[in-house]
């Protein structure tokens, strides 16, 4: 007992740790950043090409347009479906608020549905549901990096934009995440799977029209240099962070791997609820459920170990979604694992050492459901 509490005070453990996670590639990353101040080509160059040209290649898409973050990836993607005022956007009420704020940005509203008990993904019955007349598009979330089976979703006749923001990389059989539904969209925000050094994102399709419109929004609504087809945005992704990308985007199989493989260990080890084992799952977040989440929580906190809450409110009791009128236990599995989730430290630079704290830590004061 006093070795472990020494221990605990002299390791802490992080939530994310991008330090550790780019310490091994630095050398890398900044050739490839010095090699595009030396071309000082920094908008729509080669660097972006390739890297759509990769990343498509890597999701199994014909296309990849890189944009300025996950966020307007799914703006611009719902945005060149058709999505516009007066339209119904089907989302899950447990995922981050960017998902349903592209909607809204567009004059959509969302139409919100609750998710899986056990996996914590979009309830599909509940969504098939909810789609109606106005309903233009439903936005699957593989959340945490859970691959969402979109199969039963593809034939009721409303297209399927994928959040796929936490899920680089995760495949099951026929199926990857982005490439199912009309489009995908990513985030390579900092602590996602696949992460720039700022802000940028992605989405793929293999909709010829779907590509064209979508690389037109990202740059001013250009047809050509100077004649503006549609009311466009500035939202591309810059050569520095695709020359980055390209380099992070060849480890990505071999990071997600790790990931898998402490999301075992904690499998194997933990005496509480684990999360469920969804085929093709690459680990985003490691969310654990618990009675007593706050307590434990805090706890962790003053032995030097962080964790997250995703999400501690769902999108129902947001007060910028009031207006969509959902009292609270209209979504009451959503709003049971707001209250019961824990997210763990998870990320290819986390140690043996620091992982074994974790599992000690937990299981000391952890009260399972
Ligand atoms: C991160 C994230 C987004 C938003 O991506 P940004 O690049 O931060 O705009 C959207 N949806 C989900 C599920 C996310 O995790």
């Amino acid at each position: 007992m006093a070795a472990n509490v020494t221990r605990s005070t002299t390791l802490r453990v992080p939530f994310v740790d991008l330090r550790a996670e780019h310490e091994s590639i630095r050398d890398s990353l900044e050739r490839a950043m010095s090699d595009v101040l030396e071309r000082s080509q920094f908008i729509l160059g080669e660097q972006l090409a390739r890297f759509e040209q990769q990343f498509a290649e890597y999701v199994g898409t014909r296309y990849c347009i890189g944009v300025s973050s996950g966020t307007e990836a799914l703006k611009l993607a719902l945005e060149a479906l058709g999505v516009g005022p007066g339209d119904e956007v089907i989302l899950p009420t447990n995922t981050f608020a960017a998902t349903a704020l592209a909607a809204c940005a567009l004059g959509a509203t969302p139409r919100l549905v609750d998710v899986c008990e056990e996996t914590a993904l979009l309830d599909v019955e509940q969504t098939l549901g909810a789609a109606g007349p106005r309903t233009k598009a439903i936005v699957p979330v593989h959340l945490f990096g859970r691959l969402v089976d979109c199969a039963p979703l593809l034939d009721c006749g409303v297209p399927l934009i994928e959040d796929a923001a936490q899920a680089h990389g995760a495949r099951y059989l026929d199926q990857s995440a982005g490439a199912q539904g009309a489009a995908g969209c990513f985030s390579f925000y900092p602590t996602k799977n696949l992460g720039a050094l700022g802000d940028g994102g992605a989405v793929v399709t293999s909709d010829p029209q779907l590509y064209e419109r979508i690389r037109q929004l990202r740059n001013y609504g250009q047809q050509e240099k100077y004649v503006h087809e549609t009311i466009g945005y500035n939202a591309r992704l810059d050569e520095i962070q695709a020359a980055v990308l390209l380099v992070k985007l060849r480890l990505l199989d071999s990071r997600n791997e790790v990931r898998r493989r402490i999301a075992q260990f904690y499998d194997q080890n933990l005496r509480v609820a684990t999360p469920p084992l969804v085929p093709g799952d690459v680990c985003h977040l490691y969310v654990i459920r618990v009675a007593n989440r706050d307590a434990l929580r805090e706890r962790l906190a003053e032995m030097g170990v962080e964790t997250g809450l995703h999400y501690p409110l769902p999108l129902h009791l947001q007060p910028c979604f009031a207006e969509l009128g959902h009292a609270r236990g209209s979504f009451p599995v959503a709003e049971r694992l707001a209250e019961q989730s824990l997210s763990l430290p998870m990320y290819p630079g986390l140690s043996r050492d620091q992982q074994e704290l974790v599992v000690e830590l937990v299981n000391r004061w952890a009260e399972p459901l």
